[in-house]
């Protein structure tokens, strides 16, 4: 049965994996789905010491076919599932299903759901805890005042998560589908600028724009909402941690292929072990401090998938108490 040209040809074809042992348990085919979950060198060896699994030792001692789903998990860290065992006195096979991307997108979800919950129930806990307290004591009014303000600035903060999630599904579901607009990237800078130029003046810091001149007939592929939601948040990010009294640069220029756009502030900076982290969804530096000046953890998030639809990348680099420079290269 095993040299049919067909049936060996319809075993490299199917989508799972398939090997197939002789009456000792040792294995005499493997289809390539079956070769790249266990390797390469696993013909000839014995099924049970690829698949260390106790109910794969209960088929070699009970001699029964197994129907029931079990995983297990590789050397190489994948989790298969195992799909089927079938065994007489002369042949077997098992089928086999990597399972690596679903669990690592089920805990993905899990976590994203505790990481939700956990943010929502922090403002939600101290508002709470001061409608009991104005339930239960007389208060002066500038007591009132103040306590209205905190939870007036927790609901703030709710509502701003939930928009961020929003935003962020709304790119996730768009996350496949390339733009289609030709768009001029120095519109989208300024746009963002204009939107947070008084946010920068509150503090006394000031946006400089500098635009070298040879990129001006240049167009990017793009969604000019999308780009615009990119530098608001590197902007805004670039703000709220540089020091009072400081510029915040931002260059456009051409390198190579691509048009980039960096955004530099000077401040407390990024410690090199947080740089490949600052992208995660709910990822801050200092909790309390992203949380005092109104963050949400969510901002480079959405920064990190508009631009992966974009086919863009996003480099950071950071000297700590001096400049930190975010720098977007797009393909043009
Ligand atoms: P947040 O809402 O907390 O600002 P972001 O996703 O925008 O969330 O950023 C994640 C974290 O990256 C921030 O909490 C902060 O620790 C760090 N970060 C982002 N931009 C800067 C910057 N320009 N300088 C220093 N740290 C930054």
């Amino acid at each position: 049965m095993l040299n049919d040209k067909k049936f060996k040809s319809l075993l490299d074809h199917i989508d799972v994996g398939v090997i197939i042992v002789d009456g000792n348990y040792e294995i005499v085919h493997a289809n390539p789905n079956a070769k790249e979950y266990l390797g390469e060198m696993i013909i000839g060896r014995p099924i049970y010491n690829i698949i260390r699994n106790d109910e794969v030792i209960d088929m070699i001692n009970d001699q029964k076919d197994i129907n029931k789903l079990f995983q297990f998990t590789t050397s190489a860290e994948r989790i298969i599932e195992v799909l089927h065992v079938q065994k007489n006195v002369k042949i077997g096979y098992v089928i086999l299903k990597d399972k690596s991307k679903e669990v690592a997108f089920e805990n993905i979800r899990r976590e994203l759901v505790a990481n939700v919950s956990h943010e929502l129930r922090s403002p939600l806990t101290t508002i709470s805890g001061f409608i009991e307290t104005l339930q239960n004591e007389e208060l002066e009014k500038d007591q009132l005042k103040r306590f209205l303000n905190i939870m007036q600035e927790e609901a703030n903060r709710m509502s701003r998560i939930v928009s961020d999630l929003l935003s962020l599904s709304k790119i996730e579901i768009n996350l496949y589908s390339r733009p289609k607009e030709k768009i001029n990237i120095i519109n989208e800078v300024k746009i963002a600028i204009d939107a947070l130029e008084i946010v920068a003046l509150e503090s006394q810091k000031k946006i400089k724009l500098d635009v070298s001149e040879d990129i001006f007939f240049t167009k990017v592929i793009g969604d000019s909402d999308e780009i615009v939601e990119v530098f608001h948040n590197l902007i805004e990010n670039a703000i709220k941690y540089s020091f009072s009294k400081t510029d915040i640069d931002v260059l456009v220029y051409l390198e190579d292929a691509n048009l980039c756009v960096e955004i530099s502030n000077m401040g407390h900076g990024i410690p090199d072990e947080h740089i490949p982290r600052v992208t995660e969804r709910f990822y801050r530096v200092d909790k309390a401090r992203s949380r005092d000046i109104g963050g949400t953890g969510l901002g480079l998030a959405i920064v990190k998938n508009i631009l992966l639809r974009h086919d863009a990348k996003l480099f950071i680099s950071s000297v700590l108490n001096e400049k930190t420079t975010f720098k977007v290269s797009f393909p043009c």
